[in-house]
C-alpha cells in the first residue's frame, strides 16, 4: 500500500499518520522536592507503608493521602504509575504490641490491616498496584544480605549481618549526636558492642524463641526493618524508583539506610530520583503518638466530617510542613469543599488546565484550589477529579 493512502485508514495507524508534522505534546514532568522529573511512559513510586499494630491515625492518613495525590498527579501527566506500598508485618514494634495484647502477631497484623484498608478506601486512596508484605520477601532480604556481604558493604558476626552505615549517617547531614539519638529511638541500637560502628544496622539478625524466625545461611533469624524495605523495593521496582515516599520521621534512619542498602547492592545511584516526605501532624504542638495518648483517629473524625472534606483538609497545605490538628478547622475544609463544588457547577472561564498545573509544581494544592475557585467550570471539575474529591 502506498504511504499516502495511510490517511484513509480508520485505525491507530491513521492517528500515527496525522501525528507527522504536528506540534509536539507538552513534555510530561513533575517538579518535586527540589528535583524536576521528566517522565516517559511510566513512573515507579515506593511508599513506606504501615506496621499494622494500631488503627489508622491522622498522621498515617496524611502520608498515604499525599502519596495518593502524587500518583494521581503523575497519572494526569499521561504516564502509567505503579505504586508499591509495603506492609511491615515483620517488625519488633508489632511483636511487642501483640505480646502486650496477648495475641499472635499474625492475627494482630491481619486485623489491623483490615481496619487500615477500610480507612484508606473511605479517604478515596486508590489501591496500590503492589502491596508486598515483608514476610513474603524473606528470600529477597537473604539475597540482599548475600549481595551486600559479597560487595564488602556488610559483615557477618554471630548470626547477624551488619550493614556498614557510617557513610549513611554522614550523608544524612545530621550532627552525630542527633543521628545517634534517632538511631536509638528507632531500634538500631547504636550502643550494641557487637558491631564495628554505632551506625551499622542489621540486615539480618537472630531471633529469640518468642520471635518469628526463618532459615538463612547465617542461622534462623529475621530481617532488619530497613533491609525489608530495600529488598521489597528492589524486588518489585528493580534497582531504582522515581519517588520514595514516607512520613518525615522516616528520613533518618529508615530511608537513609533503605537507600544506602539498595545503592550498595545494585550499584545504581540514585536509588530514588526524588523523595517526598510528609510533614508531621501534631496535637497541641506534640507529635501524635500512642505513647502520649493524643492519637486522632480517622474513624472517629469520619463520624463528624465527610471523607472528601477530611481529604481536602489533609491536602490544603504544604506537604512538607508539620502542622497542628485543630478539630474546628474541619468546618473550614467542609466549606472550602462546598465552594469548589459550587465553582464546578458554574460556567467556567480561562484555561481549564490552569487549576491542575500548580499540582505539577511541587504539589501546590492551595494555588490549584485558588485557581479552580477563580476560574470555575471545567477547571474546577478537573481539579476535583485530580484531588479525588468527587
Ligand atoms: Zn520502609
Amino acid at each position: 500500500m502506498p504511504a499516502h493512502s495511510l490517511r484513509h485508514l480508520t485505525s491507530p495507524v491513521t492517528d500515527a499518520a496525522q501525528r507527522v508534522g504536528s506540534t509536539p505534546p507538552a513534555p510530561a514532568r513533575l517538579a518535586l522536592a527540589g528535583a524536576t522529573l521528566p517522565l516517559v511512559g511510566s513512573a515507579r513510586v515506593y511508599v513506606c507503608g504501615i506496621t499494622p499494630y494500631d488503627v489508622t491515625h491522622l498522621g498515617h492518613a496524611a502520608t498515604f493521602v499525599w502519596a495518593d495525590l502524587l500518583a494521581s498527579v503523575l497519572d494526569g501527566t499521561g504516564v502509567d504509575v505503579a505504586t508499591c506500598r509495603n506492609v511491615t508485618d515483620v517488625d519488633d514494634v508489632l511483636l511487642e504490641a501483640a505480646a502486650r495484647r496477648g495475641s499472635h502477631f499474625d492475627e494482630l497484623a491481619v486485623t489491623q490491616e483490615a481496619v487500615f484498608d477500610r480507612s484508606m478506601r473511605e479517604l478515596r486512596v486508590a489501591t496500590p498496584a503492589h502491596q508486598p508484605r515483608a514476610r513474603h520477601y524473606i528470600d529477597a532480604v537473604v539475597q540482599l544480605a548475600a549481595v551486600l556481604l559479597d560487595r564488602g558493604a556488610a559483615y557477618e558476626r554471630e548470626g547477624t549481618v551488619w550493614f556498614r552505615g557510617q557513610d549513611s549517617a554522614a550523608r544524612s547531614g545530621l550532627d552525630r549526636d542527633r543521628a545517634l539519638g534517632l538511631s536509638a529511638a528507632y531500634g538500631d541500637a547504636p550502643d550494641d558492642p557487637a558491631k564495628d560502628d554505632p551506625f551499622d544496622v542489621a540486615v539480618w539478625r537472630p531471633s529469640s524463641d518468642q520471635q518469628p524466625a526463618w532459615p538463612s545461611p547465617w542461622g534462623w533469624g529475621r530481617p532488619g526493618w530497613h533491609a525489608e524495605c530495600a529488598a521489597m523495593a528492589l524486588a518489585v521496582h528493580g534497582p531504582s524508583v522515581d519517588v520514595l515516599v514516607g512520613g518525615d520521621d522516616l528520613v533518618f534512619p529508615h530511608h537513609a539506610y533503605q537507600v544506602a542498602m539498595a545503592e550498595a547492592a545494585s550499584g545504581v545511584t540514585p536509588f530514588a530520583r526524588a523523595q517526598l516526605h510528609v510533614g508531621e501532624v501534631r496535637v497541641d504542638g506534640a507529635k501524635m503518638a500512642k505513647s502520649t495518648g493524643n492519637l486522632v483517629l480517622v474513624d472517629d473524625l469520619l463520624q463528624h466530617v465527610s471523607a472528601a472534606a477530611l481529604r481536602l483538609h489533609l491536602l490544603h497545605r504544604r506537604y512538607d510542613e508539620p502542622w497542628d490538628f485543630d478539630a474546628a478547622s474541619l468546618d473550614d475544609a467542609q466549606q472550602l469543599l462546598e465552594a469548589l463544588y459550587a465553582a464546578a457547577a458554574r460556567p467556567g472561564s480561562g484555561d481549564p488546565a490552569a487549576a491542575v498545573e500548580p499540582l505539577r509544581a511541587d504539589l501546590d494544592v492551595p494555588s490549584a484550589v485558588a485557581a479552580a475557585l477563580d476560574l470555575g467550570g471545567e477547571a474546577a471539575r478537573r481539579l476535583i477529579t485530580q484531588l479525588r474529591l468527587g
